[in-house]
């Protein structure tokens, strides 16, 4: 017996005591010479896992050995992608089991980029390291940001070559989620299972996620309420920050409500609501401005699997579902307006607030101004004369009418700037920053530049000095990111 037992891993599998079609038994492919290049310590504490001793073993990050307890799946799963509909699943990931924490919770242990799996159709389960490391700092920066994420554990290259284009370095990303249980899962239990099943899982995620409606009158018409609600409140966050997922797909959303699949995402610099980065949306179905919408019709695939168990009878179930998505569409406006009363340091309801707010977001526009920077002006006071915007005449008057808003509410002017403060990031990960740091990091194995963006980007509300030096805008011209292979 190795010392195994003293890393901390407390495993337990319960996906797998759900209907066999959910899933399959695999195992996750040897990486000939694996090597650790990022580990989140913090993260692994908050596990209960003992980092010095997990180093020394990190073959587990390859899948070249398996941590205490584990029992690895591969899980089914559908989606519509760009809005056709077909059969997916974990074609390149293994869930390892999940993770009992020091704290009670449940959390998902998942290897992406560890070898073909049933699921792979035509692919060859890789994932190549820079994507790999992309994910691990966006979805770290989330975290930072407060906005609901699933995490990066490790990466690992794997000493092998993955051929795209061209041959890249191969990697493993460990990733902690909540859950895997996506709107694509009951997708696939609907299409290819029977009522049972569909029923099976719904019980599974209510007593996985949300407890507390397990006893409602009807838990499964709660269970599209409250992933409804997660949704309204995530989508909103992402609004308020400027960050864009891509790739919107059924199969990328998540019931828990955490932000998943980091593929072609990224932070808009220039406020843009046609903002599209992902090469291959080129219709711009998943634009920034399009999201909250795209949520919506997201819900609509899970209401439309639900059907069956929401009512017997199907014609009484739709007004019903119909209902959760109106309910969506106000609760994100909703968020969303709260949020944006917070970035400008209001902190009660006015309902002529949206025109203030809309009149801000039409000049940024207009103007081209930077989103983050704009707000983090306002929040320091500091309006550069050499942005166009600030120089406009037109900001002045909207300038005065938010002075005037801000003199109108209890909060003084001191109050107001540290609420914003604490809705306004001072740094986002910055793509022409993202892009330096993983060429930096693949051409010359130095990973500083990396670690220099976790760190600062652990605390976006901080406002360090050191923050203020990762603000810098990027010259204006397009950026495109290409899908997260
Ligand atoms: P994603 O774009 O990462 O959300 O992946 C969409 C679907 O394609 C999922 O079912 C993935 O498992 C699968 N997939 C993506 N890349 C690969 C690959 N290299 N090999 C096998 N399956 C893949
Ligand atoms: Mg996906």
């Amino acid at each position: 017996m190795t010392d195994k037992h003293n890393q901390g891993w407390h495993f337990d599998n319960s996906y797998q005591r759900l209907p066999g079609l959910f899933y399959t038994r695999v195992q996750p492919a040897e990486a000939e010479q694996p090597e650790i290049v990022l580990f989140n310590e913090t993260l692994a504490a908050q596990l209960g896992l003992d980092s010095s001793k997990l180093k020394q073993e990190l073959e587990i990050f390859a899948g070249n050995h398996l941590p205490d307890g584990s029992m690895p799946i591969a899980q089914a799963y559908a989606g519509h992608q760009f809005a056709s509909f077909t059969m997916l699943g974990d074609g390149r990931a293994v869930l390892l089991g999940e993770q009992i924490t020091p704290s009670g919770a449940r959390v998902d242990i998942q290897l992406k980029g560890s070898g073909r799996t049933p699921y792979s159709r035509g692919g060859d389960g890789r994932a190549v390291l820079g994507p790999m490391i992309r994910e691990y700092l966006i979805s770290e920066a989330m975290y930072g940001l407060r906005i609901p994420t699933t995490r990066s554990l490790a990466v690992t290259t794997t000493g092998e070559k993955v051929h795209r284009e061209a041959p890249f370095p191969g990697a493993v990303l460990t990733r902690v989620a909540a859950s895997h249980i996506r709107v694509g899962t009951f997708q696939y239990a609907r299409q290819w299972g029977d009522k049972q099943d569909l029923q099976t899982l719904a019980d599974y995620t209510i007593d996985r996620h949300y407890p507390e409606i397990a006893n409602d009158e009807n838990p499964y018409l709660s269970l599209l309420n409250k992933t409804a609600e997660k949704q309204a409140a995530l989508i909103a966050q992402w609004q308020l920050k400027g960050f864009i997922h891509g790739v919107m797909n059924t199969d990328n959303v998540a019931i828990s409500g955490e932000t998943i699949d980091y593929g072609p995402c990224a932070f808009m610099d220039a406020y843009d609501r046609q903002t599209v980065f992902s090469s291959i949306d080129r219709q711009g179905r998943y634009a920034y401005g399009n999201q909250p919408e795209i949520g919506a019709w997201n819900m609509a695939r899970f209401a439309e699997s639900m059907l069956i168990l929401i009512d017997d009878v199907e014609e009484q179930a739709l007004p019903k579902a119909k209902a959760v998505i109106q309910r969506y569409l106000k609760l994100v406006e909703e968020n969303w307006l709260d949020g944006m009363r917070a970035k400008l340091g209001i902190s009660d309801k006015k309902e002529q607030d949206v025109v203030l707010i809309q009149r801000l977001l039409d000049l940024m526009e207009q103007h081209r101004a930077d989103f983050t920077n704009t707000f983090r002006s306002l929040t320091l006071q500091q309006l550069d004369t050499g942005v166009r915007l600030f120089q406009s005449k037109a900001f002045d008057k909207w300038y005065q009418q938010w002075q005037d808003r801000l003199a109108e509410q209890a909060l003084s002017k001191e109050e107001a700037y540290q609420r914003m403060k604490q809705h306004n990031p001072s740094i986002i990960p910055r793509n022409h920053l993202v892009e330096e740091a993983i060429t930096e990091a693949m051409s010359h194995q130095n990973y500083q530049p990396i670690h220099n963006l976790l760190a600062v980007c652990k605390d976006p509300y901080a406002y360090t000095k050191e923050q203020a030096s990762y603000a810098e805008e990027p010259p204006d011209q397009p950026y495109t990111t290409y899908c997260g292979t």
